[in-house]
């Protein structure tokens, strides 16, 4: 840790560049204490590593523990001084009395309080959302920074996301979903948008780099959309090598989606070409595009007859009883007001009106035009992901 208090009440922060001369001789003067447990802590003053307090030993504290790593300090240290040079007010390691809850740096922005916490080690995910949850409660706005190096970029459009990184993702006020990463090594920030999910795991994305003297705040807060158009060739492929590795897994016989499949006499790779299509909010379901999809099919749209009516109502309650079974869920990112399904969801289906599947009736309602055709050989699939492949370019160049 880098802050403590004096026993005369002071507070010593080591984000002001005090000289070690000065550090020695405040040591042979002072006693410290955690500002959280008010136990004795040491202020090391090693060459090795930055200077810090550590809690003597036998100490039971538990907001810090002297496992904290160098890139973790360095990093906070550096976000710390960045807000500074930008004359934002930011306190480090502030402990707030009320909420029992230390955010690596507190700073005010425009009106605003937010609690800004820098993370490299995995955190259990109650315990995120509990500080979250809290801040949101007590007035802060949460601004979670993940350490880079939990990303995984399997090519320069695809990233490997964990659960865990997904609690990191959050909003600007204009509606861009984004991931921020830092690395306090290179100094730079990573900004992971445009993320489209094919796998529960998997994502294309988009990946914006800035140096930290090039950043500040205000983008940091409101990035601004990097749209990148995804190719409808690549998303196909990875969708098949996924349904590929998919059937391949060893798991794949107690699968229940699986199961269903088999059972409504329908194959993995014989999908209707309709089914497994990107759409900017996917990433609400935590569970693949191509099952929650195939859901909506079986349950709402291949019973019915063009001319037939399909209600938002009949959808999302279909949804809900999935999720109640499991079957589907929705991913958890607290860092967002609201993760609605139904938002990806109506994206889908605005898809498929623009692909004459469905016309709107009203702001409720859909008309069935055109039944979704199940293909029964491969040469049926590829000539109609060919034909839907056409339609796309088509709306797409309009
Ligand atoms: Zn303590």
């Amino acid at each position: 840790m880098l802050t403590a208090r004096t026993k005369t009440g002071k507070t010593i922060c080591l984000g002001y560049d005090y000289k070690k001369e000065t550090l020695l001789s405040f040591r042979e003067k002072e006693e410290f204490i955690c500002p959280v447990c008010s136990e004795g802590v040491t202020l090391k003053l090693g060459e090795q590593r930055i200077f810090h307090f550590a809690h003597k030993r036998g100490g039971t504290c538990n907001e810090f523990h002297d496992g904290e790593t160098e890139i973790h300090m360095e990093g906070k240290l550096q976000l710390y001084h960045w807000l500074r040079n930008q004359n934002i007010p930011a306190i480090l390691e502030y402990y707030d009395q009320e909420i029992h809850q230390r955010p690596d740096i507190m700073f005010n922005y425009h009106g605003k309080k937010y609690a800004l916490e820098y993370q490299c080690s995995p955190l259990p995910e109650q315990i995120f959302n509990k500080r979250t949850r809290t801040y949101l409660q007590n007035g802060y706005t949460p601004l979670w920074i993940l350490s880079n190096d939990h990303l995984h970029f399997k090519k320069s459009n695809i990233v490997s996301l964990a659960n865990f990184d997904y609690l990191f993702l959050r909003t600007s006020a204009a509606g861009t979903l984004y991931i921020p990463t830092y690395c306090p090594e290179k100094r730079l920030f990573h900004f992971i948008n445009s993320i489209i999910p094919f796998s529960v795991k998997n994502a294309f994305a988009g990946h914006t780099v800035y140096r930290l003297e090039q950043m500040d705040l205000q983008r940091l807060l409101e990035p601004g959309s990097t749209f990148k158009k995804l190719t409808f060739t690549s998303w196909e492929a990875e969708l098949d090598q996924f349904k590929l590795n998919w059937s391949l897994n060893p798991g794949a016989h107690s699968n229940r989606f699986l199961h269903e499949l088999y059972n409504q006499n329908m194959n993995l790779f014989l999908l209707p070409a309709e089914i497994g299509l990107p759409v900017p909010h996917s990433l609400f379901f935590q569970t693949s595009t191509i099952v929650w999809q195939t859901y909506l099919f079986l349950d709402v749209l291949a019973d019915k007859n063009p001319g037939d009516m399909v209600t938002l109502n009949e959808i999302s309650s279909q949804i809900k009883r999935r999720i109640k079974r499991k079957e589907l869920s929705i991913r958890r990112m607290p860092q967002l007001e609201k993760v609605n399904v139904m938002v990806p969801v109506n994206e889908y289906l605005y898809l498929l009106e623009l692909l004459g599947i469905l016309s709107k009736w009203d702001e409720t309602t859909f008309q069935l035009r055109q039944k979704i055709k199940i293909p029964m050989s491969n040469r049926e699939k590829e000539e109609a992901q060919f034909f839907l492949q056409q339609k796309i370019k088509t709306i797409s160049s309009k």
